[in-house]
């Protein structure tokens, strides 16, 4: 594009009247509480993140009180917000910077992005949010503004395009900007792409650099981002075992440090139905009397989960009673732990 300043300024002058203001995490200069929202928000809706934020900071109102946390209680209040990679690695970034960096966040992208967790991008959103850094970011949204102001033809499914496209994105930023026009523009490129050059249906006639734009110049807009690999999911049965005491209590086991739910307490999982009964009667559970719940679905980025919850009463626990990694769970007061989103909706409904 041959006009770059006229981009910078399009964008920065859209923001400061027609951008979003006053999201909690905007108001700040805090690297710990934009880093916090910049993890929360990777695919995660603005909205959801909203009920989370608050709650988060109120219980870890710095980069040291998260470090000193132990991984379960970070895992308990991520619970709901999925993709729990980004709650370990959080509190793992959090030590990082407490042990390497004395507490306090580096404040180059380069720097940043050598912590836990930190993206590219994200170092990049930190560095221009917090320190004024000239730099660009390059989110998925960002990725379809670009591509399309560019008609940048390039598949996005090939890493050497994405590098090209990222040179792009930083010869967009003139020579010399102001540190407070970064936080403009940055937030500028999130704003468009939300609000305005949204996925299926672009709003072209209110955005504000569509006189720039090449894509709509030649009535192209939803031929960008160019990206040939599709998602494929497969969907897989899992089958839990809720083994029941007689007062009532679930046992949740947690589950290994990687893989799905990684961490989190669930109850037990098991490839076929099967093998969960010989599980069940290996403890001494009654399988007779075994009960089969309705299944549900959970879908997850590269998997269509069919969760199928068989309880069955175990009349003598004891060989159970301090299983490693295990817990018992009789009530929604005990539900205060790492457990998967959809799991909890059932267990909070069976205790009801
Ligand atoms: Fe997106 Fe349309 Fe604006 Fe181009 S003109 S950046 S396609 S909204």
């Amino acid at each position: 594009m041959s006009d770059e300043r006229a981009f910078f300024e399009c964008l920065t002058d859209w923001q400061k009247v027609h951008g979003r203001h006053g999201l909690p995490w905007q108001a700040t200069r805090d690297p710990y509480r934009v880093w916090l929202s910049e993890i929360m928000l990777q695919q995660t809706q603005v909205s959801t993140v909203l009920d989370y934020y608050p709650r988060f900071l109120q219980r870890f109102p710095d980069v040291q009180s998260l470090a000193m946390a132990t991984q379960d209680e970070v895992l308990a209040l991520w619970s709901g917000l999925g993709y729990y990679s980004r709650a370990r690695n959080l509190h793992h970034c959090a030590q990082e910077v407490v042990e390497r960096w004395g507490g306090r966040f580096p404040s180059t992208a380069q720097a940043l992005s050598s912590l836990k967790g930190i993206g590219p991008s994200t170092a990049a959103a930190i560095a221009a949010f917090c320190f004024g850094e000239r730099i660009s970011i390059l989110d998925g949204n960002v990725k379809r503004v670009l591509t399309r102001l560019l008609a940048f033809e390039g598949d996005l499914a090939q890493q050497a395009n994405e590098r090209v496209l990222w040179t792009h994105a930083q010869a967009l930023l003139p020579a010399k900007a102001a540190p407070e026009d970064m936080v403009a523009y940055t937030q500028g490129l999130m704003d468009l792409g939300a609000t305005v050059c949204t996925r299926s249906r672009p709003s072209c006639l209110v955005c504000p650099v569509a006189a720039l734009c090449e894509a709509r110049r030649l009535n192209r807009e939803t031929d960008f981002p160019v990206k040939t690999r599709k998602l494929v999911r497969r969907t897989e049965a899992w089958y839990m075992l809720a083994l029941r005491r007689g007062d009532g209590a679930l046992r949740l086991e947690q589950r290994p440090s990687k893989g799905i739910w990684a961490g989190l307490y669930a109850l037990p999982v098991f490839g076929a139905e099967d093998e969960a009964l010989d599980a069940a009667k290996a403890c001494g559970a009654d399988t007779q009397r075994a009960v089969f719940h309705e299944p549900f679905a959970h879908d997850l980025t590269h998997r269509a989960l069919i969760l199928k919850v068989i309880e069955v009463p175990v009349a003598s626990p004891e060989a159970l009673a301090d299983p490693v990694g295990g817990l018992w769970v009789s009530g929604p007061q005990d539900l205060a732990v790492g457990l998967p989103a959809p799991l909890r909706s059932w267990l909070v409904e069976c205790f009801q």
